[in-house]
Formats: structure tokens, C-alpha cells, sequence
């Protein structure tokens, strides 16, 4: 079991300190290095977005602000914030999509020696969402997302469901109750990506696919 680390929070203002019932777990991820730059940047930007939980390249756990409160996550417009004040999001920090220059691999859409990617990737079959190489995501993370997965579900009574397709985006999950990923209702975003370990969610979760 993963320690949570609570030391690394944000402050009043970048979330709403108001206690809200949640049943709702979205995963998304950071498009970045590392958690501590997502974090930095949640800090520095005025629109009070952010998630409750950020999980590190190396699997461990920040708890930026306490799940019970909320805060913009979700950018899904006319809602004022219903679904993300029901909603626990956790970041998984990853570079997300990739693209691909005379087999060079690059992040953040960019050719450049520093968007350079020459970590561990996930290529598709066939381009989703505009991408076919992405960011993989490491087990320790998939790990650490299962463990906050049974935690949150525990603790604020959230059904342990999840939509049997994993690549779908649809209006309709917005009323979703249980684990979806930010892509099932923005079709403009790639996050979670495909290469997301789904099954072993679903195994170590105890998920029921609807
Ligand atoms: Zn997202």
C-alpha cells in the first residue's frame, strides 16, 4: 500500500473548501514531467482547477486538498461545476499524446531536442483521439490509482462501475455514477489514453462494467 503524502497541499483558494456528496471518480492525465509541476501550476493559475489526488511517475500519492471539498476539473461548459463538485479527479502525471517525426518520438506537440521523448510508450493500433503514441503510464501508477480507486469508493460510498467501452465519449456520463476517465465526456481529450491497464483496474477494484 502506497503512503498518501498530505504535506504537499494547495491553498484555500485554488479549490472550493465546501463539502460535497461524490459519486464520481475521473482519471485524467497531466500532460507534464511530473506531479510537482502540475501542482505548481494549479497554484499559480487563478481558475481554482485542479484534482484532489496527483500520482507521481514513481507511484506515489499527493493529496493536494481533502476529496470531501472540490474543484474545477472537468471543463464541461453550461454544468457550473455540477459534475466536478460530484466528482473526485485523480492526475496521473504522464506527457499524454505523442507524436512522431522521421521516428523520433516528441511531447507536447513540438519538435525540439527538449520535447524529445525517449521514455517507455504505449503505441495503438490505430490513432485515437489524434494520437497513436503515448506517454506510458508505469504499473506503480496503475497500482496507486487501483488502491485510491478502493479507498475513495470505501469512503464515500462510490459504485464500483465503469463503462464496458473504454474508448467512448458521450453526454450521457455525465450522469455516470462510478470510474470513468475525463475522455468519456470531452471527445476534444486524450486523457486517460488507451494504454491505460483497465483490466487490472477492473480486477483489483472489483468493477462491474455497465
Ligand atoms: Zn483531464
Amino acid at each position: 500500500m502506497s503512503e498518501v503524502d498530505r504535506t504537499n497541499r494547495l491553498d484555500k483558494k485554488d479549490y472550493i473548501a465546501a463539502e460535497t456528496k461524490k459519486s464520481l471518480i475521473v482519471l485524467h492525465h497531466t500532460v507534464g514531467g511530473s506531479a510537482q509541476s502540475t501542482i505548481d501550476y494549479w497554484r499559480s493559475d487563478p481558475g481554482r482547477i485542479a484534482t484532489a489526488y496527483v500520482v507521481e511517475r514513481d507511484g506515489k500519492i499527493f493529496e493536494v486538498f481533502d476529496p470531501k471539498y472540490w474543484a474545477f476539473h472537468l471543463g464541461l461548459k453550461g454544468t457550473k461545476g455540477a459534475v466536478d463538485k460530484r466528482s473526485v479527479g485523480i492526475e496521473i502525471a504522464s506527457e499524454g499524446g505523442l507524436i512522431q517525426r522521421n521516428g523520433v518520438l516528441y511531447c507536447f506537440d513540438k519538435v525540439s531536442e527538449r520535447t524529445r521523448f525517449t521514455q517507455d510508450y504505449y503505441e495503438h493500433p490505430e490513432p485515437w483521439r489524434g494520437f497513436r503514441f503515448f506517454d506510458a503510464y508505469a504499473d506503480v501508477q496503475a497500482a496507486a490509482v487501483a488502491e485510491l480507486i478502493n479507498l475513495l469508493c470505501d469512503q464515500f460510498g462510490i459504485p464500483r462501475k465503469t463503462p464496458a467501452d473504454h474508448f467512448d465519449a458521450d453526454d450521457a456520463y455525465r450522469a455516470f455514477e462510478g470510474i470513468i476517465g475525463h475522455h468519456h465526456v470531452r471527445p476534444d481529450k486524450s486523457d486517460i489514453h488507451p494504454g491505460f491497464q483497465w483490466q487490472r483496474t477492473i480486477d483489483e477494484c472489483r468493477l462491474e462494467l455497465t
